[in-house]
């Protein structure tokens, strides 16, 4: 029996799924695979557990015994769905758990269990047969992330092989079922392909409760900066139109604490429990204890529609535009702006702003979800997050910048690169479509109707064909899937980008030259770890290397940690992902900083940056020769004072990242200990560091790692040795692509002289090709 809150009862009554649960039980009794296509809110992440729950699924006593299994592609995601399910069947987190690559709560009482498409992969390789779950829910298929693809080509095969033994033996195993859910219709990848199903599984479309959404084009596109154009869009939105939540649509970090904090300045929300400076200017600023008198009034005798209409031509404000241009450069003008802004009558009272992006720590991401305080409005600046895996509840009006930022990748050269494009059509549309959850509402595109047209492409491309798939198809021949040719993707992979992940994978020794996978190769798979660094792992065992090998893989999946000083080296490195730099590190301090820092602005960015350098400098040791041994010193580092926030502040490190390595370290520690016989590590918080022979065994390791990635300085290659003073402009050259590459300016190396030979950790391409996580192969 299922004891629910009336007030959850209540909620879930107007979800629209709620209305199919008897179609969709049904159909998932009477066939192994269904399909079901809900809008983003529909209820579909949080309910179809329930339903199978409800049903008996996970009950020892019925016929479906097994645990119930959904996957996510974000970790986010499948964290808050399973804390949202715990809470609305009223069971705790033993019961309804997650595992995530850093964190489970999963427990020997789990029935339902939220992971990521990486976890349940993982698994596979393990437990083919997933023999511990009686259904799998696929949630989020139209993103086509990497995993998803893969595990619904593997599970294609694993229910047939369960149906198979089941029909054998019926006591041994039961079959199993499998929910694929998607947020678009957009699903003929998975259902028209016979390779993948035989049968063509049956689809549900649950009639989305969707209200009208009007689609506002801006009349011109702004060339650049989208940002000042969406804080434009949002002031007038505060200030004019009713009620309702924005969400605005933006690409990564950078923008959107840049966008935070100067909606912050313009409408500030004071907490009670704070004073502020402001308080005393703003005379007219209304208690936030009370409803918001501002909020209200003159809506009833305005002609809404009119200002709606107004707001969509975008620039034919001039005024209103010009007026907030280069809000941020002259902090005096901010000052004085700011006080006859709230002197202001249009000034609508305070907006409750929050940031919403994957590296934001977990207790600020919930925040989303909780109601904005009394007589504030909602106005959450989030990347694509929000597009279809969080539903964040009273959005009215949605912004979109019509940007993503996305990894792209060339198959044959490894060169990645960071672009921020346009998103697609159907993206836009899923965007749009979050402004129609509660009633009525509004999308402004910052863009105009003839570029949506001609520039978007109809689809997202699937993240098959942008990233590195070397990971995956050792996991799948690890599973035995020998011929990934043959192999069920639901898009498959370039002939080059297969040819160059199984190349890459005989060149650690992972497979044979028949491509069959080799003992070593079956353990490299089991760590979860890109190949080449669990191929570090493995040969690290020399030298009592081991522990410092462990800190330095657990570094390069977690990625780097340093924080970089965005301005110091011209040549505009964005790390696309959702990197951090030193600019957002003094932007996202509370208010009463940012108003101190307005006046010290510039002497305190001074200082900052020379404990920048003199933090640089200390973490890259005596003899800087390696990127990643300077990890590997700031890992020791954290650790010995304890991992506490202070230590990251002062060490321009994200906090988040170096959490993430520690708990990594501590998880890669555990796997060694159970799969290496013999092999005593632990995770020493007062790890010594490395004496100069380690360094040495570590460099080599290092190389072994990335052993096709090794760059050679180019006159050397011409034959023509040369000296040099210095690193810049000193082209190298490496085996898999015929550009030049360079040493990158965050580089330890950049200062030094430009040494023979190098590897490196990736190519990245931003005005040039360069070398990011070098090492020197044999300092001099
Ligand atoms: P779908 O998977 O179809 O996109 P969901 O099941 O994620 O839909 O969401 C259904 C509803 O549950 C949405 O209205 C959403 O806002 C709400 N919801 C989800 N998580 C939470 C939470 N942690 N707190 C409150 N409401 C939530
Ligand atoms: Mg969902």
């Amino acid at each position: 029996p299922v004891k629910r809150s009336q007030e959850i009862q209540l909620t879930r009554m107007k979800l629209p799924i709620c209305e199919d649960e008897q179609a969709i039980m049904e159909a998932i009794s009477e066939n192994s695979v269904v399909v079901i296509c809900g809008e983003t809110g529909s209820g579909k992440t949080t309910q179809l557990p329930q339903f199978l729950y409800e049903a008996g699924f996970g009950n020892p006593e019925s016929d479906n015994p097994g645990i119930i299994g959904i996957t996510q592609p974000r970790r986010v995601a499948a964290m808050s769905m399973s804390k949202r399910v715990a809470q609305e069947l009223s069971l705790d987190d033993k019961r309804v758990s997650y595992q995530i690559r850093y964190d489970a709560t999963v427990s020997s009482k789990t029935v339902i269990k939220f992971m990521t498409d990486g976890v349940m992969l993982r698994e596979l390789s393990g437990d083919f047969l997933l023999s511990k779950y009686s259904a799998i829910i696929i949630d989020e298929a139209h993103e086509r992330s990497l995993n998803t693809d893969i595990l619904i080509g593997v599970i294609s095969r694993v229910l047939r092989l369960r149906k198979e033994l089941s029909e054998e033996d019926k006591s041994k195993i039961k079959p199993l079922k499998i929910i694929i859910m998607s947020a678009t219709l957009r699903i003929s990848d998975f259902t028209q392909n016979r390779r993948l199903f035989d049968i063509p599984p049956p689809v549900i479309n649950v009639n989305a409760r969707q209200y009208p959404v009007s689609i506002h084009f801006n009349k011109r596109t702004p060339r650049t900066d989208y940002v000042t154009e969406a804080f434009n869009k949002i002031c007038k939105i505060h200030t004019r139109l009713p009620r309702g939540g924005i969400l605005v649509f933006m690409t990564g970090q950078n923008e959107i604490s840049i966008l935070c904090k100067k909606l912050r300045n313009k409408f500030p929300y004071i907490s009670s429990d704070r004073t502020h400076r402001n308080r005393t200017v703003i005379k007219e600023e209304p208690p936030i204890d009370e409803p918001n008198e501002y909020i209200h009034k003159g809506y009833s005798d305005r002609n809404v529609d009119h200002e709606i209409e107004e707001l969509a031509m975008g620039e034919n404000d001039q005024d209103y535009l010009d007026h907030h241009d280069d809000f941020d450069t002259n902090s005096e003008d901010s000052i004085t702006e700011f006080e006859n802004d709230v002197l202001d009558k249009e000034y609508a009272g305070p907006l409750y702003v929050l940031p919403l992006y994957s590296l934001l720590s977990t207790r600020a991401q919930m925040r989303v979800f909780e109601p904005p305080p009394e007589g504030a409005r909602l106005c959450v600046v989030a990347t694509n997050i929000a597009e279809t895996s969080l539903t964040i509840p009273g959005v009215t009006y949605v912004v979109d910048s019509g940007k993503v930022k996305e990894r792209r990748y060339n198959a044959s050269s490894g060169v990645q690169s960071y672009v921020i494009d346009w998103i697609s059509k159907a993206s836009a549309d899923q965007r749009a479509g979050r402004a129609g959850r509660t009633g009525p509402g509004h999308c402004y595109r910052l863009y105009s109707s003839a570029v949506f047209n001609d520039q978007f492409q109809q689809f997202t491309v699937p993240e098959i064909h942008r990233t590195p798939i070397e990971g995956v198809i050792l996991q799948m021949k690890a599973m035995n899937i020998d011929t990934v040719s043959n192999f069920p993707f639901p898009t498959p992979p370039d002939r080059d980008q297969l040819k160059k992940a199984e190349k890459l994978l005989r060149y650690i020794g992972a497979l044979d030259e028949n491509n069959q996978i080799t003992s070593l190769g079956r353990a490299i798979a089991t760590f979860p770890l890109a190949p080449r660094f669990s191929k570090m792992l493995i040969i690290g065992q020399q030298h009592e290397c081991l522990p410092y090998v462990i800190a330095i893989v657990s570094a390069l999946s977690v990625g780097d940690p340093f924080i970089k000083d965005y301005h110091l080296d011209g040549t505009d490195s964005d790390d696309g992902g959702d990197e951090d730099d030193l600019v957002n590190y003094v932007q996202t301090k509370e208010l009463n900083e940012i108003q101190k820092e307005i006046i010290f602005k510039k002497e305190r960015r001074k200082l900052m940056r020379k404990k920048f350098f003199d933090v640089q400098k200390k973490h890259s040791g005596l003899d800087p020769t390696s990127d990643i041994l300077k990890f590997l010193n700031v890992v020791g580092a954290y650790e010995y004072s304890g991992g506490n926030e202070k230590f990251c502040e002062d060490n321009f490190v994200r906090t988040k990242a170096m959490q993430e390595i520690h708990k990594l370290r501590g998880q890669i520690t555990k796997i060694v200990q159970a799969n290496c016989q013999g092999v005593d590590v632990c995770v020493d918080p007062k790890m010594k560091p490395p004496s100069a022979i380690q360094l040495e065994a570590l460099r080599q390791i290092i190389a072994a790692g990335f052993i096709d990635q090794v760059a050679m300085r180019k006159d050397l290659v011409d034959g023509m040795t040369k000296t040099f003073s210095s690193t810049r402009g000193i082209a190298y050259s490496t085996m898999w692509t015929n550009e030049d590459v360079f040493i990158h300016p965050s580089s330890v190396l950049y200062h030094g002289k430009p040494p023979d030979f190098v590897v490196y950790q990736e190519l990245q391409r931003t005005n040039k090709v360069w070398m990011k996580g070098i090492t020197i192969i044999k300092p001099e």
